[in-house]
């Protein structure tokens, strides 16, 4: 793939260690106090205007109209399929490119379709339809199996059969930057006490990764590992916030509910498929064998480096968690097959999470549940506080890039702070 070309460089300047060289060029919704919502990408610090592109008349023989650009949503964009995004990416990617003079020639356009990333709030990306989160990292359904039941059997009998995942809230899924409360609920604190309805006491972050699909088949149909590419637009940094008190009473037997549905955070850019293909890598050997419908053959798990922090209000940032994308043991192919294999219809703007994203040593947890193992290992942060879980007016900030052949192409960042219980 062109745009994938580590040699390639633009004629915008790209600052060092920026998450956004040409080679990411990734799709978001941004929005300037002079103008409406539209579909944006980003090379550096500069945020390309699509819908001004659109109109001057540098997105022709695409298969796409003005509408598709001029939206709050990603949705209509995706619902050209790979091919239509792909030549979207390729076409971006030959007009920012240093050895194309097309656009950098036209110096009067060029304030039209450039922003300054300081001028632009970006939105909500995608509108969502569904929301899926699965629990496929092995390390952290190990170590909550060690937590709360038996390290001796930590996994359930399904969990190396089935890509383990459940249905979730999709409207209460926000971009990052947006505040959120503190959420309330039942929790059981003593054993042989009734329970009480107030604010969570144990809340906590899950760091994961979210990935968008395309407008899948009907109801009826599946879709195979080897067709799973073909129905994915990209991914992001996704934030599970999960009530852990609230969690443990309510889950059983039917999952988690209230625990998690007030809200959950993603990433801004959507990077695309194509564009991390270049970070692919080989997954664990899932021993025993999986089901034939779950086979799966080629390199389909991804090199992401991925770090978790917390900010206290007024304070000094700390970095938790040191993760990888690399250590899922169940990937996306597999995850996305088996959510269709019963003939569950899949919709362009369909979210679904990684679960949480443990490796496989300390430090690499994807949660405060494991990194202060269930509050017994507090974190010492710079200002002499501890944390076992997250505080009122934390900030916690998740960031993850890939880095190959003297490329990085990165997320960004998903933060988001938490206000004290309404
Ligand atoms: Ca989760």
């Amino acid at each position: 793939m062109k745009a994938n070309d580590p040699t390639l460089k633009s004629w915008v300047e790209v600052p060092a260690n920026s998450d956004f060289p040409i080679q990411n060029i990734p799709f978001g919704i941004g929005f300037r106090e002079d103008g409406a919502p539209r579909v944006v990408s980003r090379i550096g610090d500069m945020v390309i205007d699509l819908r001004a592109l659109w109109i001057l008349g540098y997105l022709e023989n695409l298969p796409f109209v003005m509408e598709d650009f001029d939206s709050k949503t990603l949705n209509k964009m995706m619902e050209k399929g790979k091919e239509g995004t792909r030549e979207l990416r390729n076409r971006l990617s030959t007009l920012f490119s240093l050895d194309n003079d097309d656009l950098s020639k036209k110096e009067h356009h060029i304030p039209q379709i450039l922003l300054s990333i300081d001028e632009v709030t970006m939105l909500m990306p995608v509108k969502i339809g569904d929301y899926t989160d699965f629990y496929s990292s092995e390390q952290h359904a190990y170590n909550v199996g060690c937590m709360f039941r038996d390290p001796d059997n930590a996994l359930l009998p399904n969990w190396k059969h089935i890509p383990v995942g459940y249905h979730g809230r999709a409207s209460s899924i926000v971009v990052s930057g947006t505040d959120f409360h503190r959420p309330k609920g039942q929790q059981k604190i003593e054993e042989d006490q009734p329970p009480v309805f107030g604010p969570c006491r144990l809340f906590d972050f899950e760091l994961e990764m979210g990935f968008i699909t395309y407008q899948g088949k009907p109801m009826g149909d599946s879709i195979s590992t080897a067709e799973a590419d073909d129905f994915i637009f990209g991914m992001c940094l996704f934030n599970d916030w999960s009530a852990r008190d609230m969690q443990k009473w309510e889950y059983v037997p039917l999952g988690p509910f209230l625990a998690k549905s007030f809200a959950s955070h993603v990433s801004p850019w959507i990077v695309t498929l194509d564009a991390l293909e270049p970070f692919r890598v080989s997954g664990p050997v899932q021993d025993p064998k999986v089901l034939p419908y779950l086979e799966y053959s080629g390199d389909k798990h991804i090199d992401i480096n991925l770090e978790v922090s917390i900010t206290p209000e007024n304070g000094q940032e700390k970095i938790v968690s040191n993760s990888n994308y690399r250590h899922m043991y169940w990937n996306m192919n597999q995850q996305l097959a088996h959510h269709a294999s019963n003939g569950c219809n899949i919709n362009a703007g369909d979210l679904m999470a990684s679960g949480t994203i443990s490796g496989p040593e300390e430090g690499m947890y994807g949660s405060m549940l494991e990194i202060s193992w269930k509050g017994t290992k507090p974190v010492q942060m710079p200002d002499g506080s501890e944390r076992k879980f997250i505080a009122d007016n934390d900030t916690v900030t998740m960031r993850g890039f890939s880095e190959k052949d003297g490329v990085r192409v990165g997320f960004g960042e998903v933060t988001a702070k938490l206000l004290q219980a309404k």
